[in-house]
């Protein structure tokens, strides 16, 4: 199924890399042109495909109300005459409620979702758990009316979605054969960095900047890999401790402004003449910076543009 502009651009950052004394590159993914760019045009290529083969009428996912992949998915439902359904809460969380406040608001993708067509199911706050209920419930009683679902994860973390991230490690090393000596990705559900790291395994050592302070995160990337690995009888899966998760970056919670955020998007606004998002990119750009400067990333470095650009019209 075909959504996004492939190849997107490979270009070298020369105004950041004099601004570091580095040699940073960047993939950019927020230009895959479809619903306004960003990572999760290319999973639902596949996750679309998937849910037409399976004979579903109606589609259920579930993300933060700012998300960035219920807008994409959205658009693509509207491609091939698909209902799409998504429960949303402002702010999920794994335990507590975090103090500071999340980017929200009717603007951004919210706006954008309602465009599209998508069927906003919102709730009050809860934890991550309750929002998959919610999803869950919102399936059953499509069903319950006779209309075939398919149920897409949070962030379309599907195998098949991290098999889109694996054709697009390739995609990269087709432009620069060399390959790099780190790449650098915003990682939250997982399966951009499960496919980046499957297909950049042998060339490149791929580092995730994560969005939510979740380090048990990685067992369900293993998890992931693991579905990867079988899906394209490969082996290629990673375990746990092979994934390279940094988690110093996602300052007062996931979705949560933080200041340096804002300025390292300000940064390469007036270095690149490009916008980062203050939810993902922003922040993985933060933790690139950061680790350059004190020479825990160097040699050739690829910051994997994710897109989320809607976020910063979100209030
Ligand atoms: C979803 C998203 C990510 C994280 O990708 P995952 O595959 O969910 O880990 C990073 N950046 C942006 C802009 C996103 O929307």
């Amino acid at each position: 199924m075909n959504l996004v502009c492939l190849p997107t651009p490979l270009h070298r950052l020369d105004r950041l890399s004099a601004h570091l004394g580095a040699e940073i590159w960047v993939k950019r993914d927020d230009l895959t042109g479809f619903a306004l760019g960003g990572n999760k045009g290319r999973k639902l290529e596949f996750l679309i495909a998937e849910a037409l083969n399976s004979g579903a009428k109606a589609v259920v996912s579930c993300g933060a109300l700012q998300s960035n992949f219920v807008r994409q998915l959205g658009a693509a439902c509207s491609v091939v005459g698909l209902e799409c359904h998504a429960a949303v809460m402002e702010t999920p969380y794994e335990d507590e409620i975090p103090a500071a406040l999340p980017v929200g608001g009717p603007g951004g993708n919210a706006l954008l979702d309602r465009l599209f067509g998508v069927q906003l199911h919102q709730y009050p706050n809860g934890t991550w758990e309750e929002l998959y209920d919610h999803a869950e419930e919102i399936a059953k009683a499509l069903e319950a009316q006779g209309k075939p679902v398919s149920r897409v994860p949070v962030g379309g973390s599907a195998p098949l979605g991290a098999f889109s991230f694996l054709l697009a490690a390739e995609e990269a090393l087709e432009q620069a054969p060399d390959g790099f000596d780190w790449v650098v990705t915003a990682s939250s559900s997982g399966s951009t960095h499960v496919g980046l790291q499957a297909g950049f395994k042998g060339h490149s050592r791929v580092l995730g900047i994560a969005a939510d302070p979740e380090p048990e995160i990685i067992q369900d990337f293993a998890e992931l890999s693991q579905g990867l690995a079988e899906l394209t009888r490969a082996d290629i899966a990673s375990p746990a401790h092979e994934f390279r998760l940094n988690l110093d970056y996602t300052g007062a919670g996931y979705s949560v402004h933080d200041e340096a955020t804002t300025q390292t998007i300000q940064l390469l606004a007036r270095l690149e003449g490009f916008l980062l998002d203050p939810v993902y990119s922003g922040k993985a750009m933060t933790g690139l910076i950061d680790l350059v400067r004190k020479r825990e990333l160097s040699g050739r470095i690829l910051f994997w543009h994710t897109g989320g650009i809607p976020t910063l019209f979100a209030s």
